[in-house]
């Protein structure tokens, strides 16, 4: 069975509630009745009652950006997977780059919220990806292997395939510099093949894994044609109504 295809929007620290729910509603009102692709969006954490509101009955998926591993406790500032499912999420980031590499998300805690957010209900679109210097270093397989190996540890193969992948080279988020098409490609396939190696057949032929960084509407039906790319992690095109529906339109 051909794998669905899913549009994400990343909105990082972008749109508070009010700026939220009207970027929400002009979703809605362009993406509503359309089911040929997955489209989800990922706003703040205090955007998200108002996009979840929003979004009631529309077919566009919410998710949030992070969450913290336990359920409660004194953890001032986190919020858990259970508070985010509460809203009538479905899914969570965990591990991206910006995590990673800003507040010390390691592959052990990324692994643990990837737990935390099966747990709660929630898909888990767990982020990987090189940076610029571990690429020129011919690194770029080792590192995806060791993200993939941490941050999937002790997971069942059902939930292996329950989870999204997210590979984003870190040098091409926010930078206006995309991988080429046949970069992209070439990396969504080992982490294809280093699922298929480890799990039965079917987790690796149903995982979905998007492709993220500087995704625009004139590069996206490219990047999408690629056999092992299903979809894309949108994050500075996905603040406009107009730019991200155009991705979804190429998808
Ligand atoms: C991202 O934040 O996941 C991302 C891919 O950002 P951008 O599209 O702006 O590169």
């Amino acid at each position: 069975m051909a794998r669905r295809r899913l549009v994400a929007g990343n909105w990082k620290m972008n749109h508070g509630p009010r700026a939220g729910d009207n970027l929400a509603r002009e979703l809605k009102a362009r993406l509503s009745g359309q089911t040929r692709v997955d489209v989800a969006v990922f706003p703040p954490s205090i955007t998200l009652p108002a996009v979840t509101a929003r979004l009631q009955h529309s077919g566009v998926q919410v998710g949030g950006q992070d969450l913290h591993p336990e359920v409660s406790g004194a953890f001032t500032s986190a919020i858990s997977g259970e508070m985010i499912r509460e809203l009538g999420c479905q899914m969570v980031l965990c591990g991206h780059s910006e995590r990673r590499a800003l507040f010390g998300d390691d592959d052990a805690l990324v692994n643990r919220k990837v737990h935390a957010a099966l747990r709660s209900g929630l898909v888990p679109v767990l982020c990987i990806g090189e940076t610029l210097q571990q690429r020129e270093a011919g690194q770029v397989e080792a590192v995806i292997a060791s993200q993939l190996e941490g941050g999937l540890a002790g997971l069942q193969p059902d939930q292996v395939a329950a989870v999204i992948l997210a590979y984003e080279p870190v040098w091409a988020i926010g930078t206006g510099v995309t991988a080429s098409p046949g970069q992209a490609q070439e990396a969504h396939a080992f982490v294809r093949r280093w699922i298929a190696e480890r799990t039965p057949p079917y987790v690796a032929e149903q995982l979905r894994i998007l492709y993220g960084g500087s995704v625009k509407p004139g590069n996206a039906a490219t990047l999408f044609s690629q056999p092992d790319i299903d979809g894309g992690l949108v994050g500075g095109a996905s603040l406009k109504a107009e730019s991200f529906t155009a991705i979804v339109d190429a998808a």
